[in-house]
Formats: C-alpha cells, sequence, structure tokens
C-alpha cells in the first residue's frame, strides 16, 4: 500500500517534471550509451580473442601432440629401420638376431618385445630370450598381412594388452635381402603409456579432451576407454583427418555446438582430435559479458542517480519558478519566485517577480472595477442580462433589475427559459433579433416584454452584439428600461393636447364669431345698424384711392334731418331714436348698389358714398331717398315745412385727380347740405362743379 502510494507520487512527480524528466532521460542516455556501447565492444572483441584463444590453444596442443606422437613412431621406425638393415638381421638367424633385439628393447623403455618372424609368419627370434613358440604364426595378423602386400612399415590398429591392460600397437618393418624380397618382418610391440597418459593428461577446461583415430575412422585411444573401437568416421573433425588433413573446425554433436582442432599423424596414418564444447570454451567470454553488464549497469544506475540529481539541480531553480507561476495562475497572487542568483535563471526569476507584482496591482484595480461595475449592474433599476445570440438563445445572465422586472421568484427560472417566451410576440422577437443581426445594435427600441404573469410590460431596449474572443462565440448584451410610467404620462399627455386641441378648436371658432361681431360693432352704428362714423372715413378714403386710380367719378352725399331738435323735444328721444333707425331703413333703400355705403356720420347726420356713380346717378340717388323718407310719413307736427319728417341733401361728385382727399369731398356736399337748409329744407343741393384742384 504504502509502495503503491510511493509509486503513484512519484509518478505524477515524473508526469509532471517534464523539462526534469527531458533533462534526466537525456544525461542519463548521454551516460548509459557509452557505456552499452563499450560493453558491447569489448564484449565483441573479448569474444573473438577468446575465441581465437582457444582455438589457438586447442589447435597447438592437437599440432604437438600429434607432431610428439609421430616423432615418437619416426623415431622408433628409425630405430627398426637401421636393425632390419643390419648383417644380424638379415641373417635371418636367431642367435645373431637375439642380441640386437634385446638391445632394440632396452634402448627403448616403450618397446615391450622385439620378434623376428620369417615370411611365412613363425616366429623365430625373441627379444627377451625365450624359446620360440613354433605355435605362434603372425601370418594371420592384419598387420603381417598388409607388411606382405605393400612391403613397408606397418603400424597396427591399438591393441588392448591382456597382461598389462594398456593400449599399445605393433609396428611391423620388412627385412628384405638383397634382391628386395621380403625374407622376414621385425616385430615389435610397443605399449603406448606415453601416449595414453599424454592423451588423457589434455584438459581442456572441464568438457574439453583429445582422443585419436585411425585412418579408417575408429577411435584408437579415448579417455573414455568405452569409446574405443567406436567408429566416428562421420564426425567432421574426424573426416578432416581422414582426408589427412590439419586444422580446426566447429561441429554439431549430439546437439551440442563443439570446437575440434584436429591432426593429422603423418607416420602412423592416424588422426589426433582436441575437442571442447563452444559454450566452455566460451565461458570465459560469459564471464567477461557477465562482468562487463555488472559493471555496465551499476555505472548505469549510479549515471541514472548522477543524471538526475545534476538534472534536478539544473532544473530546481526553474521548477522554483514554475512552482511559482502555477500558484499564480491558480489565484495566489502573493506566489514569488525564490530564485535569487545572477544569472539568466536568476533575471528570469526577477522578471517573473515584477510580473507577478504588476499582475497584482492589476488585479487589485480590476477586482475593484469589477465590483464597482458589479454593484452598479446589481443595483441599477434598469434591467441588464446577455444572451448567446444564436437561434434559441437563453440568457446566459441578468442583474436583479430584470429578474424584478419580469416577474420570476429566482434567477435559476430566469436561466432556463428562451429569450423569446419573454417577449411579448414572436412577431416582436423577430424584428428585434433581425436588427440587432443586420446592425449590430439596437438604441432605445420600444417594445413589450412578457411577465411571468402574462402581462404587459413597456420598455425601451438598448441591444448591442458583439464577438467574445474568450469564448469564440457571438453573445448579445442588452438593457431594459421600464417605461409603463412614461407610456402612459404620455398617453395621458396625448389625451389633454387632444382635448386641448379641441378646446382651442372651440374657443377659436368663438372668438371668430365675438371677433366677427366686435368688428362688426366696431364698423356699425349701434342705433341704425349703418356704418359707424369710423367705416365711412376708411370707406371713401379706400374709394377716392380707387376712383383716382382707376379715373371713375365718385359721389358723396351728406344727409340731415330737418327740425330734429324739435321732433325730440315733441316726441322724445326714444321716438327720436326710432325716427333715425326708420330714416335709415329709408337711405338704404334709396341706394341701392352692392358698392353703396350708408353710415351714420353723426348726430341726426347720414352720409352716403356712391362708388363709380356721376353726378346724375348721384341726383337720382338723392332723389329717391328725399322720396323714401316722405314714405315714411313719421308725423312731425312740428316742423315748420312740413307734417312729416323731412330730410335735407348735400350731394358732392367729382372724378378726382391726384390732390383730391375726402375732406374736400365732404367739405364740398356739407356745403350743399347748408345750402339745402338754407333754401328752405326737405330738397337736395348739388355741390358746384367740384374744381378739381380745391380737393
Ligand atoms: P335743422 O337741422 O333743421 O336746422 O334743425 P334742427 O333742430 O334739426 O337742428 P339741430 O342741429 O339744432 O338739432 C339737432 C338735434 O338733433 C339736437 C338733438 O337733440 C337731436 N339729436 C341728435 N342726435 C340724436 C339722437 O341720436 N337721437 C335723438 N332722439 N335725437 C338726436
Ligand atoms: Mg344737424
Ligand atoms: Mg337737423
Amino acid at each position: 500500500m504504502l509502495f503503491a502510494k510511493i509509486v503513484h507520487n512519484v509518478t505524477k512527480l515524473w508526469n509532471r517534471q517534464t523539462l526534469r524528466k527531458t533533462l534526466s532521460v537525456c544525461l542519463v542516455c548521454m551516460t548509459i550509451f557509452p557505456l552499452l556501447l563499450s560493453m558491447l565492444i569489448t564484449e565483441n572483441k573479448s569474444e573473438k580473442i577468446l575465441t581465437k584463444l582457444a582455438f589457438n590453444q586447442n589447435r597447438d596442443i592437437a599440432e604437438q601432440t600429434a607432431e610428439d606422437i609421430d616423432q615418437m613412431f619416426s623415431e622408433k621406425i628409425k630405430v627398426l629401420r637401421i636393425a632390419v638393415n643390419t648383417a644380424e638381421i638379415k641373417s635371418m638367424l636367431p642367435d645373431k638376431q637375439n642380441a640386437l633385439l634385446k638391445a632394440i628393447t632396452k634402448a627403448d623403455a616403450d618397446i615391450q618385445i622385439a620378434i623376428i618372424a620369417d615370411s611365412a609368419g613363425n616366429q623365430i627370434a625373441r627379444s627377451d630370450g625365450r624359446v620360440v613358440d613354433d605355435a605362434i604364426t603372425y601370418r594371420d595378423r592384419e598387420y603381417f598381412q598388409r607388411i606382405k602386400r605393400i612391403g613397408e612399415t606397418v603400424v597396427s590398429d591399438v591393441i588392448i594388452a591382456k597382461s598389462t591392460g594398456y593400449p599399445g600397437v605393433v609396428i611391423a618393418e620388412p627385412i628384405k635381402d638383397e634382391n628386395q624380397q621380403l625374407v622376414g618382418v621385425l616385430i615389435v610391440n610397443v605399449e603406448l603409456r606415453s601416449i595414453v597418459d599424454r592423451i588423457d593428461q589434455i584438459k581442456i577446461g572441464q568438457a574439453g579432451y583429445a582422443y585419436l583415430v585411425n585412418g579408417d575412422g575408429r577411435i584408437l585411444l579415448h579417455p573414455d576407454r568405452g569409446m574405443v573401437e567406436q567408429d566416428v568416421s562421420w564426425v567432421a573433425p574426424v573426416k578432416a583427418v581422414m582426408d589427412k588433413q590439419t586444422g580446426l573446425v566447429e561441429y554439431e554433436y549430439k546437439k551440442q555446438k563443439k570446437w575440434a582442432a584436429f591432426s593429422y599423424i603423418p607416420q602412423t596414418g592416424w588422426g589426433l582430435i582436441v575437442q571442447q564444447p563452444v559454450e566452455e570454451a566460451l565461458a570465459d567470454v560469459s564471464d567477461v559479458k557477465r562482468t562487463t553488464c555488472m559493471i555496465t549497469v551499476f555505472s548505469a544506475v549510479l549515471a541514472s542517480l548522477i543524471g538526475i540529481a545534476v538534472a534536478n539541480m539544473m532544473t530546481r531553480p526553474i521548477t522554483d519558478i514554475s512552482e511559482a507561476a502555477a500558484r499564480l495562475a491558480k489565484g495566489d497572487l502573493d506566489a514569488r519566485s525564490s530564485v535569487t542568483t545572477r544569472d539568466e535563471i536568476g533575471q528570469l526569476a526577477a522578471t517573473f517577480n515584477s510580473m507577478a507584482d504588476k499582475l497584482g496591482t492589476r488585479t487589485s484595480a480590476l477586482l475593484e472595477s469589477e465590483e464597482k461595475y458589479r454593484s452598479l449592474v446589481e443595483n441599477i433599476s434598469i434591467g441588464i442580462y446577455r444572451e448567446t445570440g444564436d437561434a434559441k438563445s437563453f440568457i446566459k445572465y441578468a442583474n436583479p433589475a430584470l429578474l424584478k422586472m419580469l416577474g420570476y421568484e429566482s434567477m435559476d427560472e430566469l436561466l432556463t427559459i428562451p429569450v423569446s417566451t419573454t417577449f411579448w410576440s414572436q412577431e416582436e422577437f423577430t424584428a428585434v433579433s433581425e436588427l440587432v443581426e443586420q446592425e449590430g445594435t439596437v438604441k432605445n427600441k420600444e417594445i413589450r416584454l412578457r411577465r411571468k404573469d402574462g402581462t404587459a410590460l413597456w420598455c425601451s431596449m438598448t441591444a448591442l452584439k458583439h464577438y467574445n474572443h474568450q469564448t469564440d462565440t457571438f453573445c448579445i448584451d442588452s438593457m431594459i428600461e421600464d417605461i409603463t410610467e412614461r407610456k402612459m404620462a404620455n398617453e395621458k399627455l396625448c389625451q389633454a393636447h387632444a382635448e386641448l386641441e379641441r378646446k382651442v378648436a372651440e374657443r377659436t371658432r368663438e372668438l371668430t364669431v365675438l371677433n366677427r361681431e366686435l368688428c362688426r360693432i366696431s364698423l356699425q352704428d349701434g342705433l341704425t345698424c349703418v356704418a359707424n362714423r369710423r367705416y365711412f372715413d376708411e370707406f371713401l378714403e379706400r374709394e377716392c384711392q380707387g376712383a383716382k386710380r382707376e379715373q371713375t367719378s365718385i359721389a358723396l352725399i351728406l344727409l340731415d334731418v330737418d327740425f330734429f331738435k324739435l321732433y325730440n323735444d315733441t316726441y322724445g328721444h326714444v321716438a327720436g331714436d326710432d325716427c333715425l333707425r326708420q330714416v335709415a331703413t329709408a337711405l338704404g333703400e334709396g341706394a341701392k348698389r352692392g358698392t353703396d355705403l350708408v353710415a351714420r356720420y353723426g348726430g341726426e347726420e347720414f352720409a352716403v358714398i356712391l362708388p363709380d356713380t356721376d353726378q346724375a346717378g348721384a341726383v337720382k340717388v338723392g332723389e329717391r331717398i328725399l322720396t323714401q323718407v316722405r314714405e315714411l310719413a313719421i308725423r312731425h307736427r312740428m316742423s315748420p315745412v312740413a307734417e312729416f319728417v323731412t330730410v335735407s341733401l348735400g350731394i358732392a361728385v367729382a372724378i378726382p385727380r391726384a390732390d383730391l382727399t375726402p375732406e374736400k369731398m365732404i367739405l364740398a356736399a356739407d356745403q350743399a347740405l347748408y345750402q339745402a337748409k338754407h333754401l328752405g329744407r326737405n330738397q337736395l343741393q348739388l355741390a358746384g362743379e367740384l374744381d378739381s384742384t380745391e380737393f
């Protein structure tokens, strides 16, 4: 459990410390690779050297031993050849031969016995001086037959001596006469004690040994005596020796690889084979390999530890900065690097610390700013929200004001409904969405939102679409201002305005009527309802100007009721007023043209203006007026001129020139009136020819 925990922590640390890991791996590799390379080279070299040594050693042994054996046989054969050429041996007389035979055995300890046989194979002399055994014949012996056949020295195969148990061989040397005819054979039994010992002593490692084979491939001598006589002619080195070769060969025997050095022995036709299992021969190589491997492993472990330690040492300052940066990234604004070295890493640490200081300052300012804006957004009465802005847009953030406006109980509830459902209608939502999509913004658009309880909320919306680089998406920020009260106030204002307009129109109408009345009053005489003096003056001025322009004739009649004072005195003022009203009516009957004007000039005096009227016309109108008044037949019993009310008229007529003034015309008419009064009243008088210059 503890081990698993340690492994887990180390793995975690290892996985995190990438730079340290890389550096460690590099350093370890840099150390291990040369070591491995040198190990491989050493192994390879040592294998070659040891192989060569093993080969050379085996070959040397084989060649030396074979040479020694050959030498030994060579010397023995040499002695025998000398002996068979002596007269004593050639005589084929046992008495003569015995001494020499004895000398041969004495001279060579290996030669157990020397015997002379005649050409028929019968024993005729012995070196041990014993009586010749007639029963013994060599006729059937293989070596005897062979020597008879080839007439040369013959060495037999190895034979185990029954008496000593030692292996030995027979060397047969032909004895020839002067004609080189075989007359006998010198036979010596050679004990191979020294050769056997020599071969037995050849121990190469634990399993390496030497053995001797004859020319037919049968084993003559072998450390394992049971192997003697066995036919091994199929074994590779034996084959080579049978071909009279000397050399080295690697072969497989009973599924075991072996190295063999083989050497041909010319004197005997035998072969000596020194062989050893490859595995054993290379045991030293394995030792070297093992040792090199152990050294390499040890060096690698040591190098790894040193490499890791060095990497650790080199990366510690970077790790320190890295850890400080990680803490800073997690929000620990007090995280600083403790590295104070003067190298590049130290400079990096100082720069990092400086950046961390600035970050701290900026973060504080940012937090302060964020708090300020958050407070504003949270406490403002305007609803603010941010939506995803996609086809099925949801509110991602909303302030409490919006929540309150829309009548939702919790923010979670508001954040789970599509934005479109907060609009009064889908059409309004689509219209705003399209506007934002096309223009990127919407400003103070009056729309209706739908509260949770289904009621409408009039509001002014301002929205802005913008791209969020951090999330790589678009979003829309909107501000909602509740304008219900404003809307209602506006409606009331509109109603009030309409009402005001209606009233103003009504008052205007009334005023128009009043104004007309006023105008009428201001221009009309209150008693007689004809034009008053002011209107008369304006009219006369205007018509005089027109007559001057057009050079048409204009006439003015001034009229005065006769003895009106007396009338009043007689009938009273009310009757006088009534009289005046009737006279005014009579004047209207007298001046019939629409362009004529009847006016009360003052008191019981009237004036009639007759535009575009000449003297005859004016007189005609004057007379008609006189007639009309008479026809009124208003009783005036006190009048000296008639029993009814009468009037006197003064008429002035002119085609006015530039210097004609209304005053001149009135004066002329007034003078004519005066004359009418003077001449008896109840008549008209025409003003004399008006000299235009007088006007
Ligand atoms: P004559 O003109 O014939 O010489 O005599 P008269 O009596 O008419 O002349 P006068 O100018 O002396 O008198 C005018 C009178 O008219 C005086 C006044 O009482 C009267 N009068 C003037 N204006 C009015 C009015 O509006 N109503 C009434 N009832 N009488 C008026
Ligand atoms: Mg008068
Ligand atoms: Mg009068």
